[in-house]
């Protein structure tokens, strides 16, 4: 750029008009293609050339300084802009995803290849290319692959709306702090582009080396996402099937508002949300999920977990049992060792109050351990909405009768540690329950549940992976009231309901969900919640005891598309390239399409002959029938692996055969290898010949397999 400033003459180009009243104080550049125009005076913001043949051409002017950063951003022009509107195409993303899981799988031992041959060092220098990529290689890759997946043809360009809509659909939303820079690159970058496009910061469009150099911040999370390797990859599917529950919930008008605090009765039954988060931050929710309510008996759980984080599990259970109560959560009953059942009911949590009073936090003041515990419960929630309600927590206080009872009945019974004071430790409980919260933020918080205790949208550690396990066994058994034995027998997961309408649900290892709607049933929980509870486990196995082998009624939205196949590739490689026949034979019966590729077009065929194993090389022409000559990416074919390799005995076998296969007919059939059984596999069958005989079709044809080389022989062949 700049070397030596061009005039417009030397750009064959002609001032028309400009805002500044002579040419002489621009001088021009061409950047990528495009003509720049560089002021010497701070004076005009464009102006109007012609080209050779007299044609307008409208030039955005800039500062030097201007100039010199839109380079390194090696921002788009205007005229290159207008083009932008009639931009269309979006590729879609199971591509990428394919051309990611296959490009895993580009690998190749380089040491077993050493030989003599003269030609070796040549090919292992080709394959090195693909052999063990850096990891920033393969980071730039995964910057290339997004743009080539979003760009317009037609302009080169990629329409970052259109970006952000598809990284929406994997579950990442705009706003996620794992996506900040990305986000903060893309305001750079529209205010260095003066804001002309006509378009935001969130819709702009950016040619390859802009929009690399603005992702690559958080490219390694945007490309996990494309990847589909996320918990639920294919998240829009999962989302769907959450809407139709969501819907279905809707319409059920059961149960009835709390009353014992005028706050929670003014409530409108209408209230119907859902907020999910997986263990990998991905996003969804919908209905009421910004309302405010407060957390209640939800707060239970977490302030249980500050406290088996501080005191460790031996100290909070000598002083708390572990036991459901089989009675209301506020009944006035300890258990046969004067201890409160369980930390899930109202007199287990003012115990575990009384522990974060007297013991985590002698030395703080009432007011510090308030603000002890916020913070704690705002970085569960990766710094989502966790407020206090001043009215709750003065209505409580009020209406608190059976829970000064408890505490006094505790008091009597000398459940609490030393230095307790009772009124503080209440105060305490009483602020627990009036934390402010919405769905949105108690959904992260249930995702840092189920992620063993570390948030995911912040990736901070907040609590153990021990804490965790024991906080939610507790709430497996404990968490829903009265009901907590049909709950862990019905929907067979952890969680926690509170008398605002709110219940948090845990699937461990996957994602944390909330869901609110104050209408509660007789037993305080409420009951739209539970509804969406059932049916959850009803639509997807989640269910702590649901078999995920060989239940096939319920949907398991943890598998991967994709994830057979990918795997299938690696196994079936690895096999062939160490000359594991038996490996082989199963991975035949057992259905896989033994003609898989990888990224590279090396088939299982390609490495056994590079291997020179004969063994596995007849094995997969006579038994499996797979085309002898695929081309991999270099256009090699097995035998030149073969030959490369001085393997004399494969290059022998494949010429052979090779040459049976010309006087092979062309018309043949594709097999099917999933209908084969145990029993096939020993029946003897055409083991010498490359030709198909009547009985047993073969895709192996010379003509078929030359054309598809490098992919599968028949997609749509049950088992992929
Ligand atoms: N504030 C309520 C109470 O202590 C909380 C109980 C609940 O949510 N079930 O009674």
């Amino acid at each position: 750029m700049f070397k030596g400033v061009p005039t417009l003459a030397n750009l064959n180009l002609r001032l028309l008009t400009g805002h500044a009243a002579k040419g002489r104080e621009f001088s021009a550049a061409l950047i990528n293609g495009q003509v720049l125009v560089r002021r010497t005076k701070a004076t005009a913001t464009s102006l109007d050339l012609a080209d050779a043949n007299g044609s307008k051409i409208d030039v955005d002017v800039y500062s030097e300084q201007e100039l010199l950063k839109r380079a390194k951003f090696r921002h788009t022009g205007f005229e290159v802009q207008k083009k932008i509107a009639a931009e269309k195409k979006l590729r879609t993303p199971p591509l990428l995803n394919l051309v990611f899981a296959n490009r895993k799988l580009s690998f190749y031992d380089t040491s077993s290849g050493s030989t003599d041959c003269e030609q070796n060092a040549k090919l292992n220098q080709r394959r090195n290319y693909s052999i063990r990529p850096h990891r920033e290689q393969e980071q730039r890759n995964a910057e290339d692959v997004l743009f080539d997946m979003f760009a317009s043809e037609e302009t080169g360009l990629i329409s970052m709306g259109k970006f952000l809509a598809g990284l929406k659909t994997t579950g990442i939303r705009r706003n996620d702090p794992r996506v900040r820079e990305l986000m903060d690159n893309l305001k750079k970058v529209h205010k260095l582009n003066n804001y002309e496009t006509g378009s935001s910061a969130e819709t702009q469009h950016l040619n390859r080396e802009t929009f690399k150099a603005v992702v690559s911040p958080n490219i390694v999370l945007i490309a996990k996402a494309f990847r589909q390797q996320f918990v639920i990859p294919d998240f829009s599917s999962f989302v769907k099937d959450i809407e139709d529950i969501y819907i279905r919930c809707k319409g059920n008008t059961e149960g009835k508002l709390a009353d014992y605090i005028p706050q929670l009765a003014r409530y409108s039954p209408n209230f119907w949300g859902v907020s999910i988060c997986t263990i990998d931050g991905q996003r969804f929710s919908i209905g009421d999920v910004e309302e405010p309510f407060t957390l209640q008996s939800c707060s239970k759980p977490l302030t249980y977990a500050i406290a088996l984080e501080k005191l460790g599990p031996k100290v909070v259970h000598s002083f708390v049992g572990q036991e459901p109560s089989g009675r209301n959560f506020n009944e006035l009953v300890l258990d046969q060792n004067k201890k409160p059942h369980n930390p899930m009911i109202n007199a287990g949590a003012i115990l575990t109050c009384s522990l974060m009073n007297a013991l985590v936090k002698p030395d703080m003041t009432a007011a510090e351990i308030f603000d002890y515990t916020m913070s704690w419960f705002k970085r569960l929630s990766g710094g989502e909405y966790i407020g206090f309600n001043n009215a709750v927590f003065l209505s409580e206080r009020e209406a608190a009768d059976r829970n000064y009872a408890l505490g006094f009945y505790m008091r009597e019974n000398k459940c609490f540690p030393k230095r307790t004071n009772l009124k503080e430790v209440m105060d305490y409980y009483f602020q627990c329950c009036s934390m402010e919260t919405n769905c949105e933020a108690m959904s992260v918080i249930a995702a840092s549940l189920a992620n063993g205790g570390i948030c995911p949208t912040t990736e901070e550690k907040v609590f153990r992976p021990e804490v965790i396990r024991d906080v939610l066994s507790i709430m497996h058994s404990c968490g829903t009231y009265d009901y907590s034995g049909q709950f862990a027998f019905k929907v067979g997961l952890p969680a926690k309901s509170g008398v605002s309408g709110g219940m948090m649900l845990v699937v461990p290892n996957v994602m944390g969900i909330f869901v609110w709607s104050p209408p509660l049933d007789q037993l305080g929980n409420t009951v739209r919640g539970l509804q969406f509870c059932d049916e959850l486990v009803n639509t997807f196995n989640f269910h702590r005891y649901d078999n995920l082998k060989h239940l096939s009624n319920k949907k398991d939205p943890r598998k991967h598309r994709y994830e057979t196949k990918g795997l299938s590739i690696v196994n079936l490689l690895f096999s062939a390239a160490s000359g594991d026949v038996t490996a082989l034979r199963r991975h035949r019966l057992s259905g896989m399409d033994i003609t898989l590729a990888d990224y590279d077009g090396r088939t299982a065929l390609h490495l056994a002959a590079s291997e020179g194993h004969l063994e596995c090389v007849k094995f997969l022409l006579e038994q499996c029938h797979v085309p002898h000559n695929p081309k991999d990416r270099w256009g090699n074919l097995p035998v030149d692996e073969a030959e490369n390799f001085c393997h004399s005995d494969v290059v022998d076998f494949l010429k052979r055969w090779a040459e049976n296969a010309k006087d092979a007919p062309q018309e043949c059939i594709t097999e099917s290898v999933t209908t084969k059984t145990a029993a096939d596999e020993e029946l003897p069958c055409n083991t010498t010949s490359p030709l198909p005989t009547e009985s047993e079709p073969r895709s192996s044809s010379p003509a078929s397999s030359e054309a598809g080389s490098t992919a599968s022989v028949d997609k749509t062949k049950p088992g992929l």
